[in-house]
């Protein structure tokens, strides 16, 4: 498929429209209008304009949600990670209905430089290779340098004018005292570069412990796989980490599950539901899931008890606004990300919301970025029902 925006593209017999958006998840209309790649119209099919429409697809009746936002994986180069010797990776990805991923840091790089020079050049090029190749169509945020000791404010004026905008998590590279990975996220923020933290035990052989005193004095904008990369903290430090800041509150897959549903629990009672941000953080030891966020998004509306739509905001709306990204809701002028799916083949749920209430996976049946279908029927999930047609 080719990157070429359509100039009009329109997806009507919409059945649920999910907006991402957890003020109104769900909202009252049919019918999607984008133009060179951007939401134009939102509405029902009298009331919109869909004449002269290059592609036009026939949702069925089924579902549509904004593309998912992975907040947290850790990709090398290409479509290819070391981590698992797996190919693909990305575009497996995007038949589980991944839009977007955040990188939080390319760690699993084989000789991966540690020293200053090293790792800002590193960031350049791999926010440079992934802007400019987009696996299946997949837009990956890449570029996100692990901070070592001896870096100076220079170094995060230096990657910013560079084009770098995240930092991968803090912790997993030389800098691990709350006080100095203070300095450098400061440094970092100043000058428009998001930052990440890893939280909890060590992941891997190499990588240790960040706990919530750390985390808290780091201050990062993410509080990275707060239900940990496996291991997690005490269920009293992640409850002291949601209580104590305002950042947003990173669950993952590849985390501990008991302590994600905890996190979510707790995060909601504040009343901030709107820090809640999924991820897989993969690739990892546990390996690269295609469904990760889909798996997520059935865990907490089941087990956690929380309505389905609510959970899909999560992985969109929620990152996108946490993240500052045009895509993850279902508003005029966003980028043309959407996922149609249904309830799966079989699934005793009654309908795609009530299956997913039930802890089973959607069945996806399209994948559109940026205005253009990039995968058909899913090869991942579950069948659909109900299958979208581009007429
Ligand atoms: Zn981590």
């Amino acid at each position: 498929m080719s990157d070429k925006k359509n100039d009009k593209l329109v997806i009507q017999n919409i059945g649920l429209l999910l907006s991402g958006d957890l003020e109104k998840p769900i909202l009252d209309a049919d019918t999607l209008v984008v133009v060179d790649g951007r939401i134009a119209e939102v509405g029902k099919a009298a009331e919109v304009d869909t004449g002269n429409a290059a592609v036009t697809v026939d949702a069925k009746g089924t579902a549509v949600t904004p593309g998912l936002i992975d907040s947290h994986v850790h990709p090398v180069f290409g479509d290819w990670t070391p981590r698992q010797s797996q190919l693909n990776w990305i575009d497996s990805f995007l038949n589980g209905g991944v839009t977007t991923m955040i990188s939080a840091g390319e760690v699993h790089l084989p000789g991966r430089p540690k020293d200053i020079v090293g790792l800002k050049a590193l960031a350049v090029t791999a926010q440079r290779a992934f802007f400019n190749m987009r696996p299946g169509g997949v837009k990956v945020h890449a570029g996100a340098p692990v901070i070592e000791k001896g870096m100076v404010e220079e170094d995060f004026k230096q990657m910013a004018e560079s084009g770098v905008k995240l930092l991968g998590e803090v912790g997993l590279g030389g800098v691990k005292q709350g006080e100095e990975a203070k300095q450098m996220v400061a440094w970092a923020r100043k000058y428009g570069i998001q930052s990440t933290i890893h939280t909890g035990g060590p992941s891997i052989p190499g990588s240790g412990l960040i706990d919530a005193d750390v985390v808290l004095e780091a201050d990062a904008d993410v509080i990275g796989h707060i239900n940990g990369g496996h291991t997690a903290l005490p269920l009293d430090q992640i409850r002291c980490l949601c209580e104590q800041c305002t950042r947003a509150v990173e669950i993952v897959h590849n985390g501990n599950e008991l302590a994600g549903l905890y996190a979510m629990r707790t995060t909601m009672e504040l009343g901030q539901t709107e820090r809640i941000i999924l991820g897989t953080d993969s690739p990892a030891g546990s390996g690269v899931q295609p469904l990760g966020i889909l798996r997520m998004i059935a865990l907490l509306s089941s087990v956690g008890e929380v309505p389905a739509e609510t959970v899909f905001c999560f992985a969109t709306g929620n990152t996108a606004r946490m993240r500052e990204l045009d895509c993850g809701l279902i508003e005029v002028g966003r980028a043309a990300d959407f996922v149609i799916m249904d309830r799966a083949q079989h699934t005793a749920g009654k309908d795609l919301l009530d299956s997913v209430r039930l802890g089973d996976l959607p069945g996806i049946s399209m994948v559109i970025i940026d205005g253009v279908v990039r995968c058909r029927r899913s090869r991942n999930t579950p069948p659909a029902t109900t299958l979208a047609e581009v007429l």
